[in-house]
Formats: structure tokens, C-alpha cells, sequence
């Protein structure tokens, strides 16, 4: 897996915001979809098989807002409520394990370092925003401000 590059950092950032707004109801299916074919398409250095993957969930979302559309989605096998929280949910998976996958490895253009609270909790030096943390991955996430930075517990450290 190669790092992800600034710009990619923030597209992914920005799914997943745009799927959380989806399930806090605040932008409708129509929304969604155009939203998340506009970043996918922005994607610079991620592997076309993970796009792909992704784009055909988001196919599957289309093919749901267009029978709800036009009616037919009466005759849809299964239950399209289910397959639409399982889609959306799906896709915030993708996000997550693309995400946990960066965070594994150390990336050198990351300077920054967390700063250790106490034994749980980081403390991030772009914000100054407090979060309980048990990783020991080679870099973390501010949950506020999204600032990446080095994970002083990371057990690659030398
Ligand atoms: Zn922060």
C-alpha cells in the first residue's frame, strides 16, 4: 500500500463525511450518489481495483434511487431498505480499512507529532483537541480536526 496523497487524504475524508451526513438524513440518496461519483472520480494515486469495488457500490445505490424513482422498485427482490444501509454501510467500510491501512505504515512527509496525555489519551498538536487512544499504529488521526499525526506509542518507533 502506498501513502496517500494529500489531496487523496481529504477526498476520503470527504466520503466519508458525505455518507455520515447521508445517515444523519441531512442529504438525500440523489445527493449521495452524485457526491460520491464527483470525489471518486477526483481520486488520483488509489488502486483502480478498490475504485472499482467502490464504484460499483455506488452503482447499486443508482440502480435503488432510480426504481424508487420510477416505481419499480416495488418488484425489487429483497428488502432495498436493508440493501441500501448495507450499501452506504459498505462503503464507509471501504473508507475505514483504506484509512486504517494508512495509518499502519509511518509516512515521512508527516512531521508532526501526537502528544501523549496520560497512558490513554493523545492530545493533538494542530487543534490541542484531547482523544482516548489505544493504537499503536505508526501515525493517528485527530477525530476534530483530522490532522494526521506520528503516534508517539507506534510500535515501529526506534
Ligand atoms: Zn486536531
Amino acid at each position: 500500500m502506498t501513502a496517500l496523497s494529500n489531496f487523496d487524504l481529504r477526498q476520503i475524508r470527504l466520503i466519508k463525511k458525505k455518507l455520515l451526513l447521508f445517515e444523519s438524513k441531512k442529504i438525500d440518496l440523489f445527493e449521495l450518489i452524485k457526491e460520491l461519483n464527483a470525489i471518486l472520480n477526483a481520486l488520483e494515486n488509489i488502486s483502480e481495483s478498490w475504485k472499482s469495488d467502490f464504484q460499483s457500490k455506488i452503482n447499486l445505490l443508482e440502480l435503488i434511487h432510480d426504481s424508487i424513482e420510477d416505481g419499480s422498485i416495488s418488484r425489487w427482490k429483497g428488502n432495498f431498505k436493508d440493501d441500501l444501509d448495507k450499501t452506504a454501510s459498505g462503503l464507509k467500510q471501504m473508507v475505514s480499512i483504506l484509512l486504517d491501512e494508512y495509518l499502519k505504515m509511518p509516512d515521512s512527509r508527516i512531521t508532526e507529532i501526537a502528544i501523549e496525555g496520560d497512558s490513554k489519551w493523545l492530545i493533538c498538536p494542530h487543534c490541542n483537541d484531547a482523544w482516548e487512544s489505544v493504537s499503536s499504529d505508526a501515525m493517528v488521526i485527530c477525530p476534530k480536526c483530522e490532522h494526521v499525526c506520528q503516534n508517539p506509542r507506534s510500535k515501529l518507533k526506534k
